[in-house]
């Protein structure tokens, strides 16, 4: 990480600060990690600092040290605006476009406040005075870590601090099966352990807290609702409106399912495409060489990484599922390896 950069945000998060954490719609174990990571690094530096999600998150992650203290656009928009009006710098954590913010994206553009931005998805855009981008991170938390370290303060880093940054970084390597998960990223999470972090009472929260109908949604999909395209090392599960509310889904309750089909040793690309009442929500997963990040952009109106992205349509259910299922045979030789 760049320090004559970082030496400059220090200058700007000095005591007495007011600042704006900000992440991306829908926040993953990354974004809330990264955010409340930084939440902590900047109470210790003695700012005042809010974390402003755009919308909610899964109940797994709503144990992170400072849960009770985020603020979520949606259901407190006047208090948030004026934060953000009122705000000395602002954090861009997790997203490469304000587009990602949803509804804030506006007021965000408008603010008066610098912005700092550390993300590591693909092709950011240009939105904020200070930029800390690396694709190869495999997490924001990773950067996150970077920032502080970078700053001189890896010896600020405590138990609240370490535990969300370990969360992020366990959640966006996949528990650390990715290509991505360097052996920089294993010295970094050891420190975050050492600083306290219980990792496996971590993994326990974020993994293994299912609700039954969460569960049985799961086994429902993988029995009723996965399609194959064999010839295309590819598989879909797709999920109604009826099928949502049967199984009373809330937010998160999907999150990991579209990893399942790759467990099959002969499919390489999985999508999921659910029918969320504002538009269809497209989830890819690859492993191995496929570039899911691309083929969101060419077809979904989406991006994300080479492994993991994502994408919308304002169309309906049966005419995303119908575009999806015409587009992967032009990949058919992309799609065709063993790893
Ligand atoms: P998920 O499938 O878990 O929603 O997203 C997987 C990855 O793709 C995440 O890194 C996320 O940030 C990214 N992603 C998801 N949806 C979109 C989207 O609509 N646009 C872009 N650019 N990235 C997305
Ligand atoms: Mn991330």
């Amino acid at each position: 990480m760049n320090k004559t950069e970082v030496e400059k945000v220090k200058a700007l998060h000095t005591p007495g600060k007011k600042i704006v954490i900000t992440t991306h719609a829908n926040p993953d174990g990354d974004a809330m990690g990264a955010s409340l990571g930084m939440f902590h690094y900047l109470k210790l530096k003695g700012c005042n600092p809010v974390v402003i999600v755009p919308t909610g998150y899964p109940d797994f992650l709503a144990w992170m040290p400072g849960d009770s203290e985020v603020m979520n656009f949606q259901w407190k928009k006047e208090q948030a605006l004026h934060l953000i009006t009122e705000a000395e710098l602002i954090f861009s954590l997790d997203y490469n476009g304000l587009a990602r913010t949803d509804k804030m994206e506006s007021y965000l553009k408008n603010a008066i406040a610098p912005k700092v931005m550390i993300d590591h998805h693909l092709l950011p855009e240009p939105f904020a005075q200070y930029v800390f981008s690396n694709t190869d991170a495999s997490s924001t938390c990773e950067m996150v870590f970077d920032f502080i370290a970078a700053a001189g303060d890896e010896q600020l880093i405590n138990k609240e601090i370490a535990e969300c940054l370990y969360a992020g970084i366990l959640t966006d390597t996949g528990g650390f099966q990715f290509p991505i998960t360097s052996p920089k990223v294993h010295r970094i999470t050891a420190a975050l352990i050492e600083r306290g972090a219980d990792n496996s009472m971590i993994y326990q929260k974020i993994f293994n807290t299912f609700s039954e109908s969460r569960l049985r949604l799961f086994g429902y999909c993988l029995v009723e609702k996965m399609k194959l395209f064999k010839e295309l090392k590819t598989a879909v599960i797709t999920l109604n409106k009826e099928e949502l509310q049967r199984f009373n889904i809330k937010t998160g309750d999907t999150e990991g399912l579209v990893n399942y089909p790759l467990k099959m040793d002969d499919i390489n690309f999985a999508a999921l495409i659910i029918d969320r009442t504002e538009k269809i929500k497209i989830s890819f997963r690859s492993k191995g060489n496929f570039d899911t990040n691309q083929f969101s952009r060419a077809h979904f109106n989406g991006g994300g990484h080479k492994n993991a992205s994502g994408g919308q349509s304002s169309e309906t259910l049966e005419a995303v599922v119908k575009k999806f299922e015409e587009v992967i045979p032009g990949y058919k030789e992309q799609l065709d390896y063993n790893l």
